[in-house]
């Protein structure tokens, strides 16, 4: 039971929508849909049972997210992004047909000693120019060559991560150009993966994919614009609307602030809204005074700083607004970027963060 009508209302969908877009912008290929992080917290059991008939596989972060896929009953191909360190960890993905990312030394050998009951496919990251997980080029081909003789082996997708897809930025044709040059001089791999989100829109980035190419896409399933490079404009559905009701009114003579600090002050006669939304449900608290959030088809602005359960609106000169009165802080008619602009942050740390005290609401 929730007494607090605070909420995130999960449209399936608009997931399926974005998915169906996603599909057709390929054009070819397969597509890893990416529910790590509690489906970028949406629910990974709607996101996952909206995008089965739409993906080829499923991504999760790492075992325990992996294993929430399953329990979804979700029955296709999982990878495991961050790949597993432990035997244990290899039995499971052979018990459940989970696929981990191999990036290290390390993972390479637990691999080749473990005794598994039946072989893993594996995902081979290599490093183009991000420096966080993969190998080098000059180790690739030892690494592929040592999966390649090993009984534990299935098979290999080569995959690398673009660290600048989402704007302009040189390093996007050289990792481009370098995976293309590695996955045509490489042997001991059937499957590849290079795009993200962002990747497959970015003109610089973007190939045709073919039959083996596996793009991983997360945000755009959601509903969101990675990409600030504005060749393309998706048709995308947001699939979380983040809503609060109106706690209490105020109204504030000329001069007077609100909230913790007194970050804002009245210019003129005002009106305050206050929501029961805060930065311990996820709502970023560096946003600033004039984020937008909507009420009643009126598009207000922050006003003084959020705190840990409220924040507060600026409602003046708005007929009617009335206690209970929703207030949409993202969703089809706030665009999250917007929000994360204002508080300096990204839509994925948005999406992700909204926490566990906030009910999600399958539409
Ligand atoms: C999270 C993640 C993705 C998905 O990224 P989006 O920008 O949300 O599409 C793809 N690949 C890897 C390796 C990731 O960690």
């Amino acid at each position: 039971m929730h007494y607090r009508q605070t909420r995130a209302e999960i449209s399936s969908s608009a997931i399926q929508h974005n998915a169906k877009w996603v599909r057709r912008a390929m054009a070819g290929g397969k597509l890893l849909g990416v529910v790590k992080a509690d489906g970028y917290g949406h629910g990974v059991g709607p996101a996952v049972q909206a995008l089965t008939p739409y993906v080829d596989g499923m991504a999760a972060g790492f075992m325990e997210e992996a294993l929430a896929v399953r329990d979804s009953g979700y029955k296709g191909p999982v990878v495991i992004l961050e790949g597993c360190f432990s035997n244990k960890e290899l039995t499971l993905c052979c018990e459940q047909q989970l696929s981990p990312v191999v990036h290290c030394e390390q993972q390479l050998q637990a691999i080749e000693q473990a005794k598994l009951r039946a072989p893993l496919w594996i995902w081979l990251k290599v490093d183009t120019g991000m420096h966080r997980l993969g190998w080098s080029q000059e180790q690739a081909q030892q690494a592929l060559s040592r999966l390649q003789s090993s009984d534990n082996v299935a098979g290999v997708t080569l995959m690398s991560h673009l660290a600048n897809a989402d704007a302009e930025h040189s390093l996007n044709a050289a990792q481009k150009q370098l995976f293309y040059q590695l996955s045509g001089t490489l042997s001991g791999y059937q499957a590849r993966s290079f795009h993200n989100s962002a990747g497959l829109l970015n003109p610089a980035t973007q190939w045709a994919l073919q039959d083996d190419d596996w793009a991983r896409a997360g945000l755009l399933l959601y509903g969101v614009n990675p990409s600030t490079v504005t060749e393309v404009q998706p048709e995308l559905q947001p699939a979380m609307r983040l809503v609060a009701p109106v706690i209490a009114l105020h109204k504030l003579k000329r001069g007077e602030s609100v909230g913790y600090g007194s970050g804002w002050s009245a210019e003129k006669p005002s009106v305050i809204a206050t929501v029961a939304m805060g930065y311990a449900d996820g709502y970023p608290r560096q946003a600033k005074n004039g984020t937008p959030a909507m009420i009643r088809g009126h598009r207000v602005g922050l006003a003084g700083r959020v705190s840990m359960d409220m924040l507060t609106i600026d409602v003046t000169g708005i007929d009617d607004v009335q206690l209970g009165d929703d207030v949409e802080l993202w969703g089809p008619d706030v665009d999250v970027r917007q929000v994360a602009a204002c508080a300096d942050t990204i839509s994925w740390h948005l999406l992700t963060g909204v926490s566990g005290r906030v009910p999600r609401v399958l539409l």
